[in-house]
């Protein structure tokens, strides 16, 4: 498959992996990006600046393949030095940068002095649209289905990825839903040039995260994920388990919520926590609904030709003989 993003990012399928936190770590990225995709290393995913440099070259260790950096920008608990990260981004000599959170505006002198092609996750048209007009080269369009902070709009993937062909120039991928190759065949026919994966990611022999997560989102529904932060207009959707529920039934409670309510529950460090430990209810973790189409634990490799097979034979086979009559 050729599209403007395998041509842009220099890849072989059009399958992008999207910065996780916790989850984007070399070992990930490079699976990706051999996998023939573009890996993504998240760069809060390291406790600072220096660790992300050590991470950026650990990743080029095991890939000759290009690969990128998420830097995502929203409320976090201990303030984050953006700048020094982004700095050490382009000190490092990645090329691909995905951000995600907040108008990017004040880093794009930064990239576009040093030649990085930026991607921006945006959760409406009204943001792509932004994000086209201030250099960005290409948009994640993030759908109301997709793990993490879906935006306030409450808009789906059928919806914004025909107005996004409809408005943007530059290329976008569709993400949030996606996970397999009817996924792929719907997203390039609604208009987009790739894909974003992140949850079907989590879900593969590299993801470098506990054997019990995997499986338990393996045996997960489309059902089994929670909207939190709802009243903090921060939403983010997560996998639905006791600590999700309690985080909701605090939020559904008379007056604001505050933060500090909920802070024990949510924080980032127990996330990583259950990561490495597989107690499924010790803290919060992204998912999207794609947990409902997620049945198995294959290789990054597997995962990638299976999809890119599956999508090539729907629009060769299935959707041509359609219109053939
Ligand atoms: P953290 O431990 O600092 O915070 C935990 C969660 O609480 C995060 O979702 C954060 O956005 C939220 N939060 C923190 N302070 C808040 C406040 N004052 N009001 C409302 N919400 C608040 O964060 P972390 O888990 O270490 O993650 C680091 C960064 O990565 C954060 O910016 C987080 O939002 C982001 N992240 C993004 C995704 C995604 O899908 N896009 C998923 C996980 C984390």
């Amino acid at each position: 498959m050729r599209t403007r993003v395998t041509e842009l990012l220099g890849i072989d399928h059009p399958i992008v992996q999207g910065g996780m936190q916790w989850v984007g770590t070399a070992e990930m990225a490079s699976a990706v990006s051999n996998a023939g995709g573009l890996g993504i290393i998240t760069g809060l995913t390291q406790p600072s600046p220096k660790d992300l440099a050590i991470e950026i070259t650990r990743c080029r260790g095991m890939t000759d393949r290009p690969f990128g950096v998420n830097l995502t920008i929203l409320p976090t608990i201990k303030p984050v030095p953006y700048e020094d990260y982004a700095k050490t981004i382009v000190d490092s000599g990645i090329k691909i940068v995905e951000t995600a959170g907040r108008n990017p505006e004040p880093f794009l002198p930064l990239f576009k002095k040093a030649d990085v092609k930026v991607i921006h996750k945006c959760t409406s048209i009204r943001h792509s649209l932004k994000a086209e007009r201030i250099g960005c080269d290409m948009v994640s369009v993030d759908g109301f289905e997709c793990a993490g902070h879906p935006g306030e709009d409450d808009v789906t993937n059928l919806i914004l990825l025909p107005l996004a062909a409809r408005r943007l120039k530059i290329p976008f991928l569709a993400s949030g839903g996606l996970g397999d190759g009817k996924g792929l065949a719907a997203a390039l026919a609604m208009g987009a040039d790739g894909i974003n994966m992140g949850t079907r990611f989590m879900v593969t022999k590299e993801a470098p995260i506990h054997e019990k997560v995997k499986q338990r989102m393996v045996e997960a529904s489309e059902l089994d994920t929670s909207l939190i932060y709802r009243t903090l207009s921060n939403t983010a959707r997560v996998f639905k388990n006791s600590i999700a529920e309690q985080v909701v039934s605090i939020e559904s409670g008379p007056g604001q919520t505050k933060f500090e309510d909920i802070q024990p529950l949510v924080q980032g460090t127990k996330g990583r926590e259950l990561f490495d430990s597989g107690d499924l209810d010790s803290g919060i973790w992204s998912a999207g609904m794609i947990v409902g189409l997620i049945d198995d634990i294959p290789s990054c490799q597997e995962l990638v030709s299976r999809i890119v097979h599956e999508a090539e034979e729907i629009i060769n086979e299935r959707l041509s003989k359609v219109v053939a009559g």
